[in-house]
Order: structure tokens, then sequence, then C-alpha cells
């Protein structure tokens, strides 16, 4: 049997990951992803039909495996905010083809949770958390969130078999930046390791300045002057974080450079927005309706051509273009299309 043609964008790039935001709602207001000011009580989230059914997103999952995609991540919005989500997992899970079955979550609702998440066949965990102490994690969090549950959700997912665990960390500028060392002495020599993500113009409610940036090189900096650190070779075409190991052995950390050093020529993403948009860009300003073609009665060969012409037209590189000028587009939010 001959293998099948590994789908190309129009730059060369194949299609390997999927991120589903399996929710746009979230029980959390991160400044930095849902102002509380835009994300109000009056705000109109999805009505419910309109959210794809699990079967539905275990469809389009199919069809991308079959484009290429080998890695899979649930998110949101926050993804343990939709009911029974272990049920997806269980379905995703046994779908050949997929190496990386992954989760990024807030862990507010990890501790009961994460045993159900790892009998139903999760491979792995993001959790996100932006502070050690309660004062600022909470104004972060801006829904008076306190550290000490998401850390409880953390011991929970180790006990559970889900460890190492990443943790994604936002550093903003005169607000966290303390949290760098904070975070780093935390979880040093405890086998997770800590992502640096850089904070991002994604959508066109979080007020981003380019001054609230905190580069990722002076993260690695200012962690480097107190534990000295070495890079580590990427391993694989498409990881996005930089790594660097301790050079005592107490294990990695990565950093995430989207704002000052783009790595559009490498990303092979796609995502799926809860209301079954198909994004070829987490900057996009438009998605493919996915969700009409599914509930038309599509059949599989045909849903799979589908995804293959969109992903063969897609020539997104919004970072390496970005300017002054882009960021005020109408970008979609990153809960609606998956973080
Ligand atoms: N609610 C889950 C969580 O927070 O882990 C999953 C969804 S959230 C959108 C996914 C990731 O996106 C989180 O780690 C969050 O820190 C990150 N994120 C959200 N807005 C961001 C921004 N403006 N810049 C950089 N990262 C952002
Ligand atoms: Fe919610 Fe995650 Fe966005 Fe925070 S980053 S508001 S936890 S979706
Ligand atoms: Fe990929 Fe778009 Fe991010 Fe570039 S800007 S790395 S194309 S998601």
């Amino acid at each position: 049997m001959t293998a099948p043609l590994t789908t190309l964008d129009t730059l060369g790039r194949p299609m390997r990951d999927l991120r589903i935001s399996v929710t746009d709602r979230c029980n959390f207001r991160c400044g930095y992803c849902m102002p509380k000011e835009v994300f109000g009580p009056d705000h109109a989230f999805l009505p419910r039909t309109d959210v794809l059914t699990f079967q539905e997103i275990e469809r389009v999952v199919r069809a991308a495996v079959a484009v290429g995609v080998r890695k899979v991540r649930l998110t949101g919005g926050e993804p343990l905010v939709r009911r029974n989500l272990e049920e997806l997992v269980a379905a995703l899970s046994g779908i050949e083809g997929i190496d990386d079955l992954t989760l990024t979550t807030n862990a507010s609702l990890l501790a009961g949770k994460a045993q159900a998440l790892a009998d139903a066949g999760l491979h792995r965990l993001t959790v996100s958390l932006d502070a050690l102490d309660d004062e600022t994690f909470m104004r972060m969090n801006d829904v008076g969130f306190p550290v000490a549950r998401v850390l409880d959700g953390i011991a929970a997912a180790e006990v559970a078999g889900l460890g190492p665990i990443k943790i994604n960390t936002v550093i903003r500028r005169g607000i966290n930046e303390h949290a760098i060392d904070q975070l780093a002495d935390h979880f040093r020599g405890s086998g997770h390791s800590i992502r640096f993500i850089e904070f991002m113009d994604v959508g066109h409610s979080n007020g981003w300045r380019l001054d609230d940036v905190v580069p990722a090189a002076e993260v690695v900096a200012t962690i480097n002057a107190r534990w000295p650190l070495e890079p580590v070779d990427a391993d694989y075409r498409g990881e996005v974080a930089q790594r660097y190991r301790y050079r005592d052995g107490a294990g990695e950390i990565g950093v995430i450079t989207s704002v000052t050093q783009p790595f559009c020529g490498d990303c092979t993403r796609a995502r799926l927005s809860a209301d079954g948009s198909l994004y070829t860009c987490l900057f996009a300003t438009a998605g493919h309706d996915l969700r009409d073609l599914l509930r038309s009665g599509v059949d599989e060969t045909s849903l799979t051509d589908a995804l293959r012409v969109i992903w063969t037209g897609r020539s997104d590189r919004y970072s390496e273009l970005r300017t002054l000028d882009t960021v005020d587009l109408p970008k979609v939010e990153m809960s609606f299309i998956g973080g």
C-alpha cells in the first residue's frame, strides 16, 4: 500500500496539530483573554445548539487525522466547564493515528476531574498558572480564585498519572514579572516544566500594547541569572517552545516567543472553534464553517476533502507580518477559537 500524500499548505507546511475549543465559556476572566469589561454578566455566549456535539467533534477529528493531524488538544474557554468532557476524551482516544491527546485547563475544576480524564485515555495536561501568590493570581484571573486550588488540581493530575505537566504562564509587564522567579523556584526539580508565553495581541478586547510584553529573552535571562540554563534542541518540526534545561539537572523551562521571534514558518496548527469553524491561524479574522457541512449529512470522504481544500489554500503567517496596523484587525477571540 502506498503511503497517503501529505497535505501541505501554500508555504509547504503540513497539518499536524488540531486545537479544539470545546466551549467559549470560562469561569475565569483573565484580563489578557476574557476581560470582565467585555465578557460581563450580559455577554452573549454561543447558544448550546450552535456548539458542536461530541459526535460532531469526533467526526472532524477523524477527518483531520486522515489529512495528517497527529496531535489533538482540547481547550476553550475552559474545557472542564463542558459537561462530561471525559466522554469526548474517551471517543478521541480510540482514534488510531493520534500520537498525543492533551488538554489545556485553568485547573479550577481539575481536582475532581483528573482521574476520570486519565481513565478516559487523556495522555497529558497543560495547566495555566500566572503567579504563586494569591494577590497577583487573583488579580490575573479576576474572579478571586486562589492558587492553592490550582496546585490541588496539579497534585490530583499527578496522582492520576497525567504528569509530567506543562505549566503555561503569561507574563505581563508591571503585573506578574515577579512570578518568573517564584514559579521557576517552585517547579524546579518537580518534573513539571513551565512554558512562559509572551503576551499576545489575540482577539481585539484585551487592550494589548507592545509595552506590556515581557520578551522571552528577558524571562530566560532572569532565570539564568539565578539558575544557569542551557538551550535544548527542538524535538520536532513545529515545536513552538524554545526549550532550556537547568545546568544542574533540575529540569527544563520553555519560552514561546510569538511576538519577538515569530515561528510561522513551522506552524502546523489548525483550530476548531466551539461552533464548528476551522481557523488556520490564531490571528485569523474569519474561519471556514464545518458545522453546516456536518449537519447536512456529509460523508467521511467529503469532510476529509473539505479539510484538504481549506489546508492547501492556507497562507497565514500573521506573527511574521505583525505591524501596529494589524493589531487593530477584527480578530476572533482566543477563548472562542481555542488557545
Ligand atoms: N482556559 C484554559 C486555560 O486557561 O488554560 C484554556 C484556554 S486558554 C485561552 C489557553 C492558553 O492561552 C492559556 O494558557 C492562556 O494563558 C493563554 N492565553 C490567553 N490569552 C493570551 C494572550 N493574550 N497572550 C498569550 N497567551 C494567552
Ligand atoms: Fe479562561 Fe483560560 Fe482565557 Fe483565562 S486564559 S479567561 S482561564 S480561557
Ligand atoms: Fe501559526 Fe498564525 Fe501563529 Fe503564525 S501567527 S505561528 S501562522 S497561528
